[in-house]
């Protein structure tokens, strides 16, 4: 489509499916990975689609528009159970990386170590599709069904994440472990929201793990066993067993071995659900 000019979401669905474009947004994972190649001849940008640049309210719940950039979220005003979303956003790579990278983006790459999606999972996101057949909603947790691998048909684009409301009192947080501090792949990551009752003990708790597994993935046994565990619990590191996050299956490479990510994972899953039960906005707004 022609360049520097906005088109309606009807326009772009009907372009793709007479083309069969390759779908880009802010181009951040998809040129790096072009490498020599030449880029296809028929390129649909949805960052020129206005409505999916928006974050608003919906009757139960936030929608985020599929165009909509890391720094965005970061300036967004937002309930505290997106802090994890929100530091996860300023780990994007740099800041010309947030400016330009969306959230869409990042889970459509479907890397192991996309830093959205540990936060998503723990917010229960959805994954709005449109096609010129219509729209379809399927939870993010299906959406990535492997390294590289989405539920997604030729002729759909991702429109919208879908966030359902949580508890008012949901805090939330999320830590990276890399070998430094910024622009770096993680060894191992959490993302932890946790809403506690009267006495401070845990009511729910929604614990996801990324870079330790082929997709991110939450830890069922952990959240059940936090429930109505309080802060000096969880600071006993007994409370969080190796048995609990069984579900994850990390790999050695050159950046960790097994055996120390499931150690940083345990340590991480601690850190940030102690934290999550003070978590103060990182910026809302
Ligand atoms: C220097 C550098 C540092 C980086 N650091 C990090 C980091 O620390 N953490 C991290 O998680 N990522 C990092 N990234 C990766 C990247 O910036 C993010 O994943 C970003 O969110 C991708 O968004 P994008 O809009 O640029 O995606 P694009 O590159 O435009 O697209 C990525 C993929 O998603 C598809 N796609 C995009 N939007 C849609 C849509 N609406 N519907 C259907 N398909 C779609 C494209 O076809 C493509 O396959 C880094 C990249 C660079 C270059």
């Amino acid at each position: 489509m022609a360049y520097n000019v906005s088109y309606t979401l009807a326009e772009a669905l009907g372009f793709l499916s007479d083309t069969g474009a390759r779908v880009i947004a802010g181009g951040t994972d998809f040129f790096p990975a072009l490498g020599e190649q030449a880029a296809p001849a028929e390129i649909l940008d949805v960052s020129r689609i206005s409505e999916l640049k928006t974050i608003s309210r919906e009757d139960t719940g936030w929608r985020i528009g599929a165009a909509v950039r890391w720094t965005q979220i970061v300036q967004a005003h937002l309930p505290s159970c997106f802090d994890g979303l929100k530091l996860a956003a300023r780990e994007v790579g740099s800041w010309q990386i947030q400016n330009s990278g969306t959230i869409a983006g990042n889970i459509c790459n479907a890397s192991p170590a996309a830093d959205g999606v540990p936060p998503l999972l723990t917010l229960n996101a959805q994954v709005e599709l449109a096609s010129i057949e219509g729209t379809r909603i399927i939870p993010l947790a299906e959406f990535i069904t492997g390294v590289r691998r989405i539920e997604l048909r030729d002729n759909e684009i991702v429109t919208a994440i879908l966030i359902p409301d949580l508890p008012q009192n949901a805090h939330s947080h999320f830590i990276k472990l890399g070998s430094r501090k910024h622009l770096v792949i993680s060894i191992a990551m959490v993302s932890a929201v946790v809403w506690t009752d009267a006495d401070q003990r845990i009511e729910g708790a929604r614990i996801a793990v990324g870079s330790c597994s082929a997709v991110a993935t939450r830890l069922p046994n952990l959240e059940s066993a936090l429930l109505g565990k309080n802060t000096r619990d969880i600071s006993d590191n007994s409370q969080i067993w190796s048995e609990h996050l069984a579900a994850l299956s990390p790999i050695s490479d050159v950046r960790g071995s097994k055996e120390f990510r499931i150690d940083a994972a345990q340590e991480l899953c601690k850190r940030a659900v102690l934290a999550s039960f003070k978590s103060e906005s990182p910026n809302n707004g």
